[in-house]
């Protein structure tokens, strides 16, 4: 079996003339939690939508444990086992929020027995908690605001009991007092061997939950370092227009 749970080899996506991945090579070992970071419109988000099947690369390959995923369609990729929420969550109209995490996919349909489904209702019932959702699971998901959409998204990509959790900006747009609860949400989901890629700009947040963090800048990946080594690199830096990171 591969060491690297996840990784990208000479990766390329262009839109027209603009290219915004330019061969990016990540290497993601099993268990790791990666910050994926760079300045805004450098595509960490199109980075996040080749991994999972939700833009076909122009060229490059995807592997999922050694073996390649590239050009395979979103629902066949979360079937073996990579999920991603995303930037801007989109939810149904006339859910409610426990609809939505109710529907959110299990990958073995769990519905057989009396016994699966109350399982089941009372997961629902737990996840609602901790994501403190539960004030709020019978209204319209679609009337949340925009962090608790971000906590549902994340929720619901829980439900799917995945390998690798890819995550776009899970804080942005979540008050500061919920972002401590969704680090230690995700340090505990990572202690039961989820590996993580996360975007996010909060450099709080990143140096709580990654060991490693990967900066992306004009298609390529520009630095592989701790959190803490980053304001000494001075690409990274250049990158960031000498803004704090
Ligand atoms: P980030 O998530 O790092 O802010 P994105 O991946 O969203 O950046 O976008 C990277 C660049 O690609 C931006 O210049 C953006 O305008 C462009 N881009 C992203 N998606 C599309 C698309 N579907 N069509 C054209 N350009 C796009
Ligand atoms: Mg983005």
């Amino acid at each position: 079996m591969s060491e690297f749970i996840l990784a990208t080899r000479a990766l390329k996506k262009a839109f027209g003339a603009h290219k915004v991945l330019d061969g990016v090579d990540i290497s993601v070992p099993r268990g790791e939690v990666v910050g994926l970071l760079g300045p805004n419109g450098s595509g960490k988000s199109t980075m996040l939508n080749a991994i999972s099947g939700f833009l076909k690369p122009d060229a490059g390959e995807v592997l999922l444990s050694g073996q390649p995923v590239t050009g395979l369609e979103s629902h066949a990729i979360a079937r073996k086992g990579l999920i991603r929420t995303f930037q801007l969550p989109s939810m149904p109209h006339r859910m409610t929020v426990r609809d939505v995490l109710t529907a959110g996919s299990r990958t073995g349909a769990n519905l057989g027995s009396i016994f699966k489904r109350a399982q089941q209702e009372s997961e629902i019932e737990d996840l609602l908690v901790t994501f403190k959702l539960d004030h709020v699971a019978n209204q319209p998901a679609s009337s949340l605001s925009g962090g608790q959409k971000k906590l549902l998204s994340i929720a619901t990509a829980l439900r799917a009991q995945p390998q690798v959790l890819c995550l776009d900006e899970p804080t942005a747009g979540v008050h500061p007092k919920l972002r401590n609860d969704i680090v230690d949400i995700l340090t505990s989901i990572n202690a039961r061997g989820v590996t993580m890629v996360i975007v996010e700009h909060d450099m709080g947040f990143v140096r709580n939950l990654c060991k490693r963090c990967l900066v992306l800048d004009r298609g390529s990946i520009i630095a592989d370092c701790p959190p803490e080594k980053l304001s000494e690199d001075s690409r990274v830096v250049e990158a960031y227009l000498g803004k704090a990171i």
